[in-house]
C-alpha cells in the first residue's frame, strides 16, 4: 500500500460517470470497461477508455493488478479511432499530479484525428 499515489476514491467522477449520476457521451462499454468522449476534447477524437473497477489510481497499479484489463483496455483504442478519428491515434496516461493528472481513477486517453500529426498535443 506504501507506493499507491492515493487511496481510490468512490465519489471520483468516473464512477459517478458508470454509476449514470453524472451525464456523458458514452462510446462503448462492457462488463468491465466503458469509454466516453473527454469533457474538453483536445482532438477531433478524445475518448477516455476507464476501467469500471475503482482499485487502480494509476495504469502502473492497472499493470501489476491486472495486466489483462489494461490489454483489454488498449484492444479498444483501434476501433474507438476508427469510427471517430482517422484510424490512427495516441494513448496518454498521466501518472500523478505533476503530469497533469486529475482524476485518481486509471484512465486512458484515446485521441485521434488531424490535431495529432501538428505534434503538439501530449
Ligand atoms: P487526467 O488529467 O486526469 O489525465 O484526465 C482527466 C480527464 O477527465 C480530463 O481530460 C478532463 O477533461 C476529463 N473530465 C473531467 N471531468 C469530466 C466529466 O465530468 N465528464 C467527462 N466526460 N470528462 C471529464
Amino acid at each position: 500500500m506504501s507506493d499507491r499515489i492515493t487511496a481510490m476514491s468512490d465519489e471520483s467522477v468516473f464512477t459517478k460517470i458508470i454509476s449514470r449520476e453524472i451525464e456523458a457521451r458514452i462510446v462503448a462499454e462492457n462488463d468491465r470497461i466503458i469509454a466516453f468522449e473527454d469533457i474538453a476534447p483536445q482532438a477531433q477524437c478524445h475518448v477516455l477508455v476507464v476501467p469500471k473497477t475503482t482499485e487502480y489510481a494509476t495504469v502502473e497499479e492497472l499493470a501489476a493488478g491486472d495486466p489483462v484489463l489494461l490489454a483489454e483496455m488498449v484492444a479498444l483504442a483501434r476501433p474507438i479511432a476508427l469510427e471517430r478519428g482517422n484510424g490512427d491515434f495516441r494513448l496518454v496516461f498521466n501518472n500523478g499530479e505533476k503530469a497533469g493528472q486529475t482524476v485518481f481513477h486509471v484512465h486512458m486517453h484515446v485521441l485521434s484525428g488531424p490535431e495529432l500529426s501538428e505534434g503538439n498535443i501530449a
